[in-house]
Formats: structure tokens, sequence, C-alpha cells
């Protein structure tokens, strides 16, 4: 596998995301046809980030759907998520390592979900403290096993990965130091699932709020639609002018880069709760709520007939 460093100049017309004319460190691993499989970029001093394809996990992408990425101190580096497979979180550490032979002290797992925590096996052999929300074990023990069995039909036994249980859980909050780099993470209430976690680097005001975020990618709401709503509101007043979205380009300008899974999710709200009130019934809502999103999302037909089904669930009680 040959390893090559490209710097690039970009500008937002290009990347759609970055609001100035900047330099982008970008790092690439590529297989032996010389394809490219694995590439990071650095999205804000020392944080580098790799951006997931817009799929569901297949062999061919090897659960690489979620952006994730790694935060270089003085003294340590932090992985914010390891990647959706084993395979995709041993291309994470060799792309660490093509950066920096600091110690990797922490990896943190932002939520139960297999595309962003399936990695962590990788990075065993560095003993680092596993991160996770107070709830994660809880949620990893409901369904683990589940998601283990399914990414290795889909992937192979020897590439899929598996559970591995957070050593360090976080109640509400708390901070790790990298050396000259303390970033503050946040455990918070039910949102996108029961156990998000969002940190935050001071130094760089870059907000890394994993799933709370999507953006251009259709959502997936596997919690609370209200919660969610209501923890991106808090996230929007963090102090922070860049965030790296879960899914979607590997940075927006921070608060404005919420505004589109806002309307999305109030859209939801708002016609799902209609619909209960009519007293259409879910199948009917399931056709009709938040169509007007339809072509603004990739991946919508796949995830919002989903939502509005949660939603519904969770708004009936309401009545
Ligand atoms: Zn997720």
């Amino acid at each position: 596998m040959a390893d090559d460093l490209l710097v690039t100049r970009r500008h937002a017309l290009l990347s759609g995301a970055c609001a100035c004319l900047c330099s982008v460190r970008a790092f690439a691993q590529r297989d032996e046809s010389g394809a490219r499989v694995f590439a990071t970029e650095e999205v804000a001093s020392g944080i580098h980030v790799r951006r997931g394809v817009d799929e569901d996990a297949t062999a061919r992408n090897e659960d690489g759907i979620a952006n994730i990425g790694f935060i270089v101190g003085h003294d340590a580096v932090a992985v914010i998520d390891p990647g959706g497979s084993l395979i995709d979180g041993q291309r994470l550490r060799a792309a660490i390592r093509q950066v920096t032979q600091l110690p990797i002290r922490y990896v943190v797992m932002s939520h139960v979900h297999p595309d962003h925590i399936f990695g962590a096996p990788a990075f065993q052999q560095d003993h680092p403290q596993f991160v996770g929300h107070a709830r994660l074990p809880r949620a990893l023990a409901l369904r683990g096993e589940y998601y283990r069995k399914r990414l290795e039909e889909t992937l192979g036994k020897d590439r899929a990965g598996s559970v591995v249980t957070p050593t360090l859980l976080v109640q509400d909050h708390t901070e790790i130091d990298l050396g000259g780099r303390v970033l503050a993470l946040k455990a918070h209430g039910i949102a996108h699932t029961d156990c998000d976690l969002s940190v935050l680097d001071r130094n760089t005001g870059t907000l890394l709020p994993a799933d709370l975020l999507f953006v251009r990618r259709a959502p997936s709401l596997d919690g609370s639609l209200k919660g969610w709503l209501q923890e991106l509101a808090m996230l929007k007043a963090v102090p922070a002018r860049l965030a790296v979205p879960g899914h979607g380009p590997t940075s927006v300008n921070w608060p404005s880069g919420a505004r589109d899974l806002e309307r999305y999710l109030s859209t939801v709200l708002r016609e799902t709760k209609e619909a209960v009130t009519k007293g259409t019934d879910l199948d009917a809502a399931v056709k009709t709520v938040a169509q007007g999103e339809r072509s603004r999302w990739a991946l919508f037909d796949d995830y919002n007939g989903h939502n509005v089904t949660q939603a519904f669930k969770e708004l009936e009680w309401d009545q």
C-alpha cells in the first residue's frame, strides 16, 4: 500500500463547506492498483477527518460510511470515532501514523451505531481509554452482538470487527487533555440515539457532534425527535466556528451548518403532529410527511419512512 501526502488549496465553491480560501493537508492510502482507499484532510489545525461515503454498509465500502478522524495534541492523540469496521479502523490507525507517532491515548466512541465504532479493536494495541456516554455500555449490551453478526455477514469475519466496551464513561461532561489541547466532551440527552457524545476542541473552535449533525445525507432517527431538536439548539450555542458532521462534508460553518438538519427535523415534527392529530394512520403518514425535503438529502427514501415511523410513535403519546 503506497502512501502519499497531498497539499491542496481549495475554495468554498469547490468544497461547498469551508468558508475561506485555506490550505488543506490531505493524506491518502492507496491499494495495489493505485486506487485511493482511505484519505483524510485536516479541517482545522491538528484535526484530521475522513469523509464517509453516502451509502449503507457494503463489502466494497468496508462500512467506511461515517466521518471519522483524530485530533493531535502536543503529547497525545484522540481518535474521534474509530470507524465502521476493523479494516476501517486499521486504515484510520495507519492514517494517524502518517501524521504523528504520538501515543493514541483516547478513542472516543460517539454512540452505539456500528459505522462509528466497530473499528475500535484496531486501537486495542495502543491501550487507550475507550470513551463513551454513560448509557453506551447498556446500548452495546442490547445491540452489539446483533450489529456484529450483521456486519460479519456483509464484510466477512476477519474484516468486521467486534464490540469494544468503553473504559471511561461520561455522565454529563468531562475533559481530556492531549497536551496544550483540552477537549470538552458532553454526554447528551436522548436525541439521534440515547447515547450521543459530542466533542469540542476549544483551541480551534471546532465542534465534533458526530451524528447529532447530518449534512446533505438523510439523518436517521434512533432516539427522540423532540430531544434531538433540543440538543441541536444547545449545540448551536456552543462557541465553535466549524463543525464536523457525522455524515456529509468533512466540515461546515457553525452554527449555520445546522440549518438544514434543524429544518428537516422540525418539518418531520410538525407534519407528523398534524398527521397524528388528524387521525391519519401510520402507513399514510410515512408516504406524505416531509416529502418536500426529498430532493435535499442523499438516501432520503432509505431513511425518511423510518424517521416518520419513529416520530409517529413518539408523538402518539402526546395525544
Ligand atoms: Zn448514528
